[in-house]
C-alpha cells in the first residue's frame, strides 16, 4: 500500500504534534507516525511524570517538617509508593491520550502506529504502509544511554523511562550521573524515605552551571542527607546479595558506595540509528544528531529535524520552538531562527533552579565589562516567611549596553521568576526598566529590582 501526503511527521513528541496541527490547519494532507506512546518523552517518562513525582516528594518533606510551622501531624510520615505511582499515571495517562485524540481528531490527518523508517528521501515505511511526502519532519526524540561500566550487566538497573514503573521504595538507591536527571531523582527517592548516594564524574555537580551554583545545589542535597560522591572515576559495578556496589575512585583513592538499586543517569542520545538517514541521505554529526541550520532543515531538501534528534536542544521548550520556527518559515512568511531564542532552562529539585542566559563564567571568558548583583535567599521576605531560605539569585548585565546577560536564581519558586529576566532580554531592554518597575510585596520578584540596583563591577 501506498499513498502520498504533501507532509510527513515521524514522532508525536514535543514538535511533531503542534506542527501537524498547523500543518493540516493549512489544508495540507498529512501523516504522523508513531511507534509507542504519544506524546514522546516529556509526556511519558520526562518532564511531566518526573515533576508529578518532584510534586509528591515535596509533600512528604513539608509534612516531615510541618512542626517548623507548628502543625504537628502524629506520628512516621509514611510514603505509599504504589499511590504516588498511581497518581503519577493518572496524569500522565491524561497528556498521552490528550496527544492521541488530537493526532486522529485531526483534519486532514492519516496516523499510521509503527516505527517509521526512510526508503529515499521522499518515502517512509511503516509497516506494510508506504508513505510518499515532499515534506517530511524528524520529531524522534532521545533517549537514555548507558555507558559501559564494566559489570553493569551482572545488575538490574533502572533509567529514567524505567524507574517510572518503580511502585515500592528502594532501600538505597544509587545514581551515576549529578547531572539535571540524576539530581531531580535522587533528591525525589531521598525524599520518598530512601537512602540515596548520588555518583559523578567530575568535580561537581551540574558541570555547566557556575562552581557556586553547583556547591549551593551540593549543600540542598547533602542537608537532607544524600550522600555525593564528585571526581569519581573507574567505575566497577559488582553485585552484593540482593543488591550491589560500586566501586570507584574518588578523588583519586579507592572507595565504593553499595546499594539495593541502581538509576543509570549519564546522558541520553538520539533515535536516529533505526530511521534509515542513510537512505534519505540525511548527515549526522559524530554524535548521531541530525545537522540542521538555522531554520531546522537538513542537507536532503524538503526533510527538516526537530527536537532533541537535532542536538540544538534538550528540552521541551526547544522542542515546542522548534515547530513555531519551522511553522513560522513555512506557512507565515516569518523568517523564524534558532539562532534568535535565548537560553532558558530549569534544574527541578526543590528548591528550584531557574537559568537565563549567560553564566558568570561565560560572561568573564567573553572578557566584556561586566555588572554583577547577587542576593541570598535568606534576604528574601518571601523565602524567609517560608521557612525556605536555602539559595541565592544572581544577575550579569552588560556594563555599557546595560542589557542583562544571564542569570542564575536557585531558590523558592525561581523556575518561574527567572521569566523576568527571560522577557526583559526578548525585550532588548536595558536592566534599568525592571529597576524601575513597582513589583507585588511580598514575593520573590520584588527582589529582582533592588538586586538589579545593587550592581557591582563583575572583577
Ligand atoms: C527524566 C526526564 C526529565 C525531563 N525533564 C524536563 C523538564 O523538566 N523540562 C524540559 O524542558 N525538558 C525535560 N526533559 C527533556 C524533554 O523530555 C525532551 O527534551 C522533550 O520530550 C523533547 O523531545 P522531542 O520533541 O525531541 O521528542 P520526544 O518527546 O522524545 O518524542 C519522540 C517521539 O518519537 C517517537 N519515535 C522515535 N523514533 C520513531 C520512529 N522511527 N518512528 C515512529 N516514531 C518514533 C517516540 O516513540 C516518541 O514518542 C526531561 C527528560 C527526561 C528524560
Amino acid at each position: 500500500m501506498s499513498e502520498t501526503f504533501d507532509a510527513i511527521v515521524i514522532g508525536t513528541g514535543q514538535s511533531g504534534p503542534a506542527l501537524a496541527a498547523r500543518l493540516s490547519g493549512a489544508g495540507m494532507k498529512v501523516a504522523v507516525v508513531e511507534r509507542k506512546r504519544f506524546g514522546g518523552t516529556c509526556v511519558n517518562n520526562g518532564c511531566i511524570p518526573t515533576k508529578a513525582l518532584v510534586a509528591s516528594a515535596r509533600a512528604a518533606y513539608m509534612a516531615r517538617r510541618g512542626g517548623d510551622f507548628g502543625v504537628m501531624i502524629g506520628g512516621d510520615i509514611a510514603v505509599d509508593m504504589a499511590k504516588v505511582k498511581a497518581r503519577k499515571d493518572a496524569i500522565v495517562a491524561r497528556s498521552t491520550q490528550g496527544v492521541e485524540g488530537w493526532m486522529k481528531g485531526l483534519e486532514n490527518a492519516t496516523v499510521y502506529q509503527g516505527h517509521g523508517a526512510f526508503e529515499g528521501p521522499r518515502t517512509v515505511r511503516v509497516g506494510d504502509a508506504t508513505l510518499e511526502a515532499g515534506k517530511i519532519f524528524i520529531n524522534v526524540g532521545a533517549r537514555a544511554s548507558t555507558p559501559p561500566i564494566p559489570g553493569i550487566e551482572t545488575v538490574p538497573y533502572l533509567n529514567n523511562s524505567s524507574i517510572m514503573e518503580v511502585d515500592f521504595l528502594p532501600e538505597h538507591l544509587l545514581v551515576l550521573g549529578g547531572s539535571y536527571i540524576g539530581l531531580e531523582f535522587g533528591q525525589m527517592f531521598r525524599r520518598f524515605g530512601a537512602e540515596v548516594t548520588i555518583i559523578n564524574r567530575g568535580p561537581r555537580l551540574i558541570s555547566r552551571e557556575d562552581e557556586d551554583v553547583s556547591e549551593a545545589v551540593r549543600e540542598i542535597l547533602e542537608n537532607e542527607g544524600i550522600r555525593v560522591l564528585t571526581d569519581t572515576g573507574d567505575w566497577r559495578i559488582e553485585k552484593r546479595g540482593d543488591g550491589l556496589a560500586c566501586l570507584m575512585t574518588c578523588g583519586g583513592a579507592a572507595t565504593e558506595a553499595e546499594g539495593s538499586h541502581l538509576l543509570v543517569a549519564t546522558g541520553r542520545e538520539p533515535n536516529t540509528h533505526d530511521l534509515g538517514l542513510e537512505a534519505a541521505g540525511v548527515s549526522l554529526d559524530a554524535r548521531g544528531f541530525i545537522e540542521v541550520d538555522d531554520q531546522l532543515r537538513t542537507n536532503v531538501e524538503g526533510i527538516w529535524a526537530i527536537g532533541d534528534c537535532n542536538g540544538r536542544g534538550a528540552f521541551t521548550h526547544t522542542s515546542y520552538n522548534d515547530h513555531e520556527i519551522v511553522a513560522a518559515n513555512l506557512l507565515d512568511d516569518d523568517p523564524r531562527r534558532v539562532s534568535d531564542r535565548i537560553t532558558t532552562y530549569g534544574l527541578f529539585i526543590d528548591p528550584p533552579l531557574g537559568r537565563v542566559g549567560m553564566t558568570e563564567r561565560e560572561v568573564r571568558a567573553s572578557g566584556r565589562k561586566a555588572l554583577i548583583g547577587r542576593r541570598p535567599m535568606s534576604r528574601v521576605g518571601r523565602a524567609v516567611e517560608r521557612s525556605e531560605t536555602q539559595g541565592f539569585m544572581k544577575v550579569l548585565v552588560d556594563a555599557e549596553t546595560k542589557e542583562i546577560l544571564g542569570a542564575s536564581l536557585l531558590g523558592i519558586g525561581c523556575d518561574e521568576i527567572v521569566h523576568s529576566l527571560l522577557d526583559m532580554m526578548y525585550a532588548k531592554a536595558p536592566y534599568t526598566v525592571i529597576q524601575r518597575a513597582m513589583h507585588i510585596h511580598p514575593t520573590v520578584t520584588e527582589l529582582i529590582p533592588t538586586m538589579l540596583g545593587e550592581l557591582e563591577p563583575l572583577n
